[in-house]
């Protein structure tokens, strides 16, 4: 298909296509290279494919398609490139270009429709899909299922499956629209954003995130209008729906008057501190996407910046850290989580050898690029046993999903959570926050 007036309106900016000088200084550093040593899966031969779509000289169709599909969006090669391209810009650009171009069959087309437009963006539907995911995992269903062999012969929906995260009842939906106070003397006053499926499968991550924030003196607003933030429509292309739920957040975050905007999610983290680009050209909202991508901070990141509460307990674990692609690469927030980390008592810290390399999460990429996600977990598990530490730790719920898995398939029994589940750990031990739970 070639390419359309209507799709030029989304595509690749050519300011940034042309910032690539073809070094290939990147192509160590991006998995899908790694893995399949072809130029054209390459974050050099993927530009060099975006520009002959943009000179007209390549069309749109199954090749093209393939290339930008097998895509990770991890922007490692961001952090590789010595002459600046904003590889992530063009990536979500060529995906929207395409979303524009093509028509999926009207199942997939169906299928998006449900996830993105619906079931993403109402706090009932995913309170629905919650309560279905638990009736199915505390039934014997899911057990039973998983036995039976069934899913191996499901194809995508087997995968899908197996890599869906356990609903951890009580959904976090309810502390939404809640304050909870600052212990001890209030230094700071931060909005929380609880996310779309966090609230349903990152209950406990999101209350540990309110409880170390609290325990560092902040009092913790959960603002009530909030809704998804929009990163999983912009890594599938979906602009203007992702800017929709972005005009949202602004209005619902921006005006409390907040010292900082706090995710515990990489990967909703770097979307909405890009909100000021999503809007750009938007006289409404274009401003005050800027004052709100101002604002946000990863919660490492923020932790990182204020002085630490040092009064925890001893958390005495081996622990390693996976960077997350969206914190590493897409936010330049590495070294926050290591000291946040070293800062616990008793917990030994070993580095990982390439911990900034994807572990094949990617939003919904495990699921739809199954095969490529878990030749790339397979790798970062080697990186992860090697270094024999019994914990972990990450900075987004994907990446632990993922890990998971990794763990199941190729781990030594390894725990996997958040970086602030371990803070949290620590505060615990020090016997100042007896029970799990928050007080409002
Ligand atoms: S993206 Fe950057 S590092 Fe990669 S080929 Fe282009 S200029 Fe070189
Ligand atoms: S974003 Fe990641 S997978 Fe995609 S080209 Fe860059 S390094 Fe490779």
């Amino acid at each position: 298909m070639a390419v359309s007036e209507l799709t030029r309106i989304e595509a690749p900016a050519q300011f940034d296509l042309d910032r690539c000088v073809h070094c290939g200084l990147c192509l160590n550093s991006c998995p899908t290279y790694r893995e399949l040593h072809l130029e054209m899966d390459s974050p050099r031969g993927r530009i060099y494919q975006m520009v002959k779509v943009a000179a007209g000289e390549l069309e749109i169709g199954p090749s093209y398609l393939e290339h930008i599909g097998l895509c990770l969006a991890c922007r490692a090669c961001e952090t590789a490139c010595p002459s600046g391209v904003q590889y992530g810009r063009l990536i979500e650009a060529a995906r929207a270009q395409i979303e524009g171009a093509t028509k999926r069959p009207f199942w997939a087309r169906l299928a998006r429709e449900m996830v993105f437009d619906h079931l993403l963006t109402s706090r009932t539907l995913l309170k629905l899909a919650g309560f279905g995911l638990l009736f199915y995992e505390r039934t014997g269903f899911q057990a039973l299922l998983r036995s039976s062999g069934l899913l191996k012969l499901m194809g995508p929906i087997g995968n899908l499956e197996r890599l869906t995260p356990q609903a951890e009842w009580p959904f976090f939906f309810d502390k939404i629209g809640k304050t909870f106070p600052a212990h001890g003397e209030r230094r700071h006053r931060v909005a929380f954003l609880a996310g779309c499926v966090a609230n349903i499968a990152c209950s406990r991550l999101n209350e540990a995130t309110v409880r170390v924030l609290q325990k560092n003196g902040c009092e913790v607003v959960v603002p009530g209008e909030q809704g998804c933030c929009g990163a999983l429509h912009l890594h599938s292309g979906l602009r203007e729906q992702a800017r929709r739920l972005a005009r949202t957040n602004i209005d619902a975050f921006l005006q409390g008057g907040f010292d900082a905007i706090i995710t515990n999610t990489a990967g909703c983290g770097s979307t909405i501190k890009e909100y000021h680009e999503l809007l750009q050209g938007d006289p409404e909202y274009s401003e005050r996407a800027r004052r709100f991508s101002r604002l946000v901070k990863d919660v490492n990141e923020f932790l990182g910046e204020i002085e630490l509460n040092p009064a925890m307990g001893r958390v005495p674990v081996t622990v390693t850290y996976q960077d997350s692609c969206h914190l590493a690469h897409g936010q330049r927030v590495r070294v926050a989580p290591r000291t946040l980390l070293r800062a616990i008592p008793g917990l030994e810290f070993r580095e990982m050898p390439l911990s900034d390399l994807c572990c094949g999460s990617a939003g919904v990429y495990n699921v739809v690029e199954h095969d490529m996600a878990m030749a790339v977990l397979q790798k970062k598990m080697q990186s992860v046993n090697s270094t024999g530490a019994e914990v972990i730790a990450t900075a987004n719920p994907g990446c632990i999903i993922q890990l998971k898995a990794g763990v199941a398939l190729h781990g030594k029994g390894q725990r996997v959570v958040h970086v602030v589940e371990l803070l949290d750990e620590a505060y615990r031990n020090a016997g100042q926050l007896s029970q799990p739970g928050l007080d409002t």
